[in-house]
């Protein structure tokens, strides 16, 4: 049985103040039915672990450098994202494949150093609308995922959480249907369990892509489908709580 996971990716959003009311509201009204955390810019990682450390729930960031440490100006390494207690790191979101050139080699660098921090990966993958529409969905998600496979071993997807984001749902209001949603993450977790059965068994799949309080339920009865990667949503902590208590 796999525990449902809910993340909120805030993204590029956020101050101090607005953080700290979001923050309080989400810890507040969390239920226990679900895991549930967010993942904030790096600035705000020491304001999330205090206001969030003894609640129920976890916090994490949005990327990670491909480095241990060093010269890298500007970067962040998965020691730093462990020093504030981090859960989780997303890697490989579509936004930092399309924005800033990211590709399947550096998720795989990525996914082993978070690891080797002891922070979990929020892997993400996901197909564009021409893609879609090309009927190539299948073979992208394929490729993204035999990468990490190839790359990391089955056994770094023991440790991490998959999330399927099909890229024209994201931030576009669009979502899949509950059945796109479902044949997508039946595919990604029967390519898992070639690899091996019981990783794919417990591997947990979130869905991304404008996931709200109003289709947040019928995408979670989905079978294979184990909570949600939640961004604009996540925002505005009712909407957020919402999606949360659908998961319960
Ligand atoms: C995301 O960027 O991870 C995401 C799912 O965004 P949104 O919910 O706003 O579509």
């Amino acid at each position: 049985m796999r525990r449902k996971l809910v993340v909120g990716n805030w993204k590029m959003h956020g101050t101090t103040q607005s953080n700290a009311s979001l923050l309080q509201s989400v810890a507040a009204g969390v239920g226990q039915g679900a895991d549930v955390a967010v993942c904030v810019p790096f600035p705000y990682l020491s304001q999330a672990q205090s206001l969030l450390q003894g609640t129920a729930v976890t916090w994490g960031a949005q990327d990670v450098s491909a480095h241990a440490q060093g010269a890298y100006t500007g970067e962040v390494c998965a020691a730093m994202l462990r020093d504030f207690a981090c859960r989780y790191v997303i890697v490989g979101h579509s936004e930092r494949r399309r924005q800033y050139g990211e590709d399947d080699t550096q998720v795989v660098a990525k996914v082993k150093v978070a690891l080797a921090e002891g922070v979990s990966p929020i892997i993400c993958v996901g197909e564009t609308l021409e893609q879609r529409e090309r009927k190539l969905t299948k073979m992208v998600l394929t490729q993204q995922l035999d990468a990490v496979l190839r790359g990391c071993g089955v056994e770094a997807l023991a440790q991490s959480v998959l999330a399927y984001e099909p890229i024209w749902a994201i931030g576009t209001g669009s979502t899949a249907t509950p059945e796109q949603a479902q044949e997508a993450h039946a595919l990604l977790r029967a390519r898992a369990a070639t690899a091996d059965v019981s990783v794919a068994a417990q591997l947990r799949i979130l869905y991304g892509g404008s996931v709200k309080a109003a289709n947040a339920e019928a995408l979670f009865a989905c079978p294979d489908i184990d909570g949600g990667l939640v961004g604009g949503a996540s925002l505005v902590a009712e909407e957020f709580l919402a999606i949360a208590a659908a998961a319960q």
